[in-house]
């Protein structure tokens, strides 16, 4: 052996720590001691808990908790900030976060040693990841404060704005929330998590420095209860939160009704796929980043390895080798790969997990060369095997260093696998076969996508989840748009009661009968109760009867859609056509619709008709240009922003309008390619009930369109309640509006309600992006380039 392959033989790692005297000095000068950030001020420390250093168990310093009392100060100062920061001009506040992006460049060091004191994480990533990307969110949102106006003409912020972070990725999540905010004229208050609030306390002196205005940012600390009491207070206009999926879903249930914006980025569990023409030791490297970067403690893991049985062998063998050559021990030790977990509960929650995993069969491989420091929270690295889907390590998310391996045969059942669970945060695929990927890219339920690349993030580019990892979007145009309502909202007044019609004369001997059934999978089906319901013209007449839909008739309805969803993969084109078609169709019976909306209302039907198929025409126009960006990134790749339905969308049409008030709302959903169960006006249903046909001969295939009739608000329970549906609109009163939101949290649908606000479906206002953007989600498809 020659001298240097010697060296390189024996090469051992010398100590290699970080100075942390900066950052223990900006603590002492605090007297290790802090109270809130409102106001542009600090408030005296009330009742505190302690912040420790997971590394070595050492105490850093006492926070304060906030108490409801705290968070109506910091309400009252946010609103106050409200009107003069909003009133700025988009280049005025574009210049503070402008300031903001600089002044942390130029502590960098100081914010890089803190987060790693405070959370654990190795300061490589702290230093190299997180701070950078921190700056890099207010330079990019900087720019969007000036343009806004251009870019969304008509929009306003929501107001006043609660954020409640995580412990992961501290002042990282910080910056998403606090930069699009701020950027669109909104207030905030931040809720920094108990374990990890170091570095937002320093942000808010950042603020001070650069001359933010008060009340503009304030920052709060303290626990859960702290977050409720956020969520919960009656003067703040949006909620966004990252955590838990547990907790998003008590926040959606907790903010049903109340009117109060949401956006909700939470837990995974994602795929991190290796098909067998992958370039091996590069996907090797990357499931190293992808799974024990932050110890794992990372929403977007690529916590389950799905690698394709023909190299399962050898990868592992070859992954088992590289786990072995991990640095797991003192954060601030810059050759250190693996850092401390962030406090000694989630140790203790991992463990218990691993153990669980273990006595339902599973295999979990520790290197045993390593040796772990005596003290604070580490765990070596682990990987899984010998597991069934059904396994408790490959069900749950587990926030640790713990991979799970399981290996798949062909491409379908990789996607099969990869979308076998609750959630849908991002996905990693790795092959050199271009096609493959972007063919699997699309087929992958999850906001982000990475091919041959890992945990990419930037502010440019979207990133959240569907499912049950929330929705919503953080990073460019959507997460802007988070921020901001159109400005028509605030002068929504409420919809006039449904006509009430006391029921007269029945149907009359010399009409024909005509009972509507309901129309599922592309069939006229009874209903399953067996009961019917009168339609009633404004005189109380009896003018007919429809299906008296239930339950099992929604969930019927919801399995003909499921099975109908080949229709989000038809060309735009095609679902183009069908909607002229539809259009076409209508138009050619309008005096016969006409005169069903004249018997069901009395009013002359003639323009509502005219107005439908209008509106048909309009979405067939958008079902071809409402499509996606191309972002890029500050890296060697492009991040497409691919526009996909949401999947199965449920829709209960307003009690107004019998033919317009569906078709609004049906066509925006059928132009982005979800399909449909349509709950029509319960009090006239027979415009909807007559479109059977206009559907059949137009070429809408089986299952796209299901149409229940029946009692609104029972329907619109079932379909909240229902795991198969994706979305759901309402249109219809304020407390049926509460309830949807608030059943919709079991698979954490997506919701839009009016409310018991009167929306004129028949506004132009609606004929473009409004419905369409809550009939899509974006997933963003990172795709790098060069040689
Ligand atoms: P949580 O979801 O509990 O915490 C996230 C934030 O919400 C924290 O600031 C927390 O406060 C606050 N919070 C807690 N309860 C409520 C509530 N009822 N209303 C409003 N705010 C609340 O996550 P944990 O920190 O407890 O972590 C538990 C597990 O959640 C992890 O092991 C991991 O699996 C997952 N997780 C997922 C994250 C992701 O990014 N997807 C991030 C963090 C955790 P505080 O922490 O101060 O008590």
């Amino acid at each position: 052996m020659n001298k240097i392959a010697q060296i390189f033989e024996t090469l051992e790692y010398g100590p290699a720590p970080e100075a942390a005297d900066q950052a223990i000095a900006w603590l002492d000068h605090h007297n290790r001691t802090f109270g809130h950030f409102i106001d542009g001020e600090w408030t005296a420390p009330g009742t505190t808990f302690t912040t420790e250093n997971p590394a070595t168990g050492e105490k850093l310093a006492d926070l304060t908790e906030g108490t409801p009392a705290d968070i109506d100060f910091a309400v009252n100062a946010a609103r106050a900030g409200f009107g003069p920061w909003s009133a700025l001009s988009g280049y005025e506040r574009g210049k503070y976060l402008y300031a903001i992006a600089r002044a942390i460049q130029k502590h960098a060091q100081l914010f890089s040693v803190l987060e790693t004191l405070d959370n654990g994480k190795p300061i490589r990533e702290s230093r190299d990841i997180d701070i950078p990307l921190v700056a890099r969110h207010f330079y990019h949102h900087a720019g969007w404060a000036q343009h806004l106006h251009r870019e969304f003409p008509e929009h306003v912020p929501y107001g006043v704005c609660g954020q409640i972070i995580p412990w992961n990725f501290p002042l990282l999540m910080l910056a998403w929330k606090i930069a699009p905010a701020l950027a669109a004229g909104n207030t905030v208050i931040l809720k920094s998590a108990e374990f990890t609030s170091l570095t937002a306390l320093l942000f808010a002196e950042i603020c001070q420095r650069v001359g933010l205005p008060k009340g503009v940012v304030n920052i709060v600390t303290g626990q859960g209860e702290t977050g409720q009491a956020i969520v919960a207070h009656p003067g703040i206009d949006k909620i966004a939160f990252t955590g838990s999926t547990e907790v998003g879903k008590a926040i959606r249930m907790a903010t049903a009704g109340t009117g109060k914006g949401l956006s909700l980025e939470l837990g995974g569990k994602s795929p991190y796929i290796v098909f067998e023409d992958a370039d091996i030791d590069s996907a090797i490297e990357g499931l190293v980043d992808a799974i024990w970067l932050n110890q794992g403690q990372v929403c977007c893991a690529g916590s389950r390895l799905l690698v394709q049985e023909s190299i399962e062998e050898r990868f592992v063998t070859k992954l088992e080798k590289r786990m072995e050559t991990l640095r797991v021990g003192d954060p601030l030790d810059k050759s250190v790969d693996i850092g401390a977990m962030v406090a000694p509960v989630q140790v203790e929650r991992i463990r218990e997990l691993m153990a669980r995993g273990a006595a339902e069969g599973a295999v979990i491989y520790e290197p045993d060369n390593m040796t772990l420091p005596d003290a604070g929270c580490f765990l070596k690295p682990a990987l899984v095997t010998n597991v069934s889907p059904a396994n408790t390590l490959v069900a749950e998310e587990i926030f640790g260093p713990v991979l799970v391996a399981m290996s798949f045969r062909t491409p379908e059942e990789a996607v099969a696998l990869a979308n076998n669970t609750k959630y849908g945060l991002a996905a990693t695929i790795w092959s050199e076969n271009i096609n493959l990927a972007l063919d699997i890219a699309p087929k992958i339920k999850a906001g982000v996508v990475w091919i041959n690349g890992t945990n990419n993030f930037d502010a440019a580019v979207g990133f959240g989840g569907y499912k049950e990892s929330g929705f919503g979007r953080e990073g460019g145009r959507e997460g802007m748009s988070a921020y901001l309502k159109p400005k028509w909202e605030k002068d929504l007044q409420a919809a006039p009661p449904p006509r009430s019609v006391t029921p007269g004369d029945v149907l009359g001997s010399g009409h024909l009968d005509q009972t509507a059934k309901l129309y599922i999978g592309g069939k006229q089906a009874r209903p399953d109760s067996g009961y019917n319901r009168p339609v009633f013209d404004n005189t109380g007449f009896e003018i007919g009867e429809v299906g008296d839909g239930n339950r099992k008739d929604i969930r019927n309805a919801v399995e003909a859609a499921r099975a109908a969803l080949g229709w989000s993969t038809t060309s735009a084109h095609s679902r183009a056509q069908i909607l002229y078609f539809l259009a076409e169709n209508l138009d050619y019976r309008r005096n016969e619709f006409a005169a069903r909306i004249k018997a069901q209302t009395g009013e002359d039907g003639a323009d509502e008709v005219a107005l439908a198929v209008e509106r048909l025409f309009a979405f067939a126009g958008w079902a071809d240009k409402y499509d996606g960006a191309v972002h890029n990134p500050p890296l060697r790749a492009i991040a497409a922003a691919m526009v996909e339905p949401l999947g199965v969308l449920g829709i209960v049409a307003p009690p107004s309008r019998p033919l317009l008030g569906s078709i609004a709302l049906l066509a925006p959903a059928l132009a982005m390619g979800n399909t449909v169960v349509l709950v029509p006006s319960a009090q006239s249903p027979l415009s909807i009930t007559d479109l059977y046909q206009v559907i059949e001969t137009s070429d809408v295939p089986s299952g796209v369109v299901n149409i229940v009739t029946g009692s609104s608000a029972i329907l619109a329970k079932t379909l909240a309640e229902h795991d198969g549906v994706d979305g759901l609109w309402f249109a219809g009163d304020a407390q049926t509006s509460a309830m949807v939101e608030k059943a919709s949290a079991g698979n954490l649908k997506q919701t839009w309600t009016s409310r018991g606000l009167y929306y004129d479906l028949a506004d132009r206002r609606f004929e473009g992006d409004y419905f369409l953007g809550k009939a899509t989600q974006i997933k963003n498809v990172w795709i790098p380039y060069g040689a």
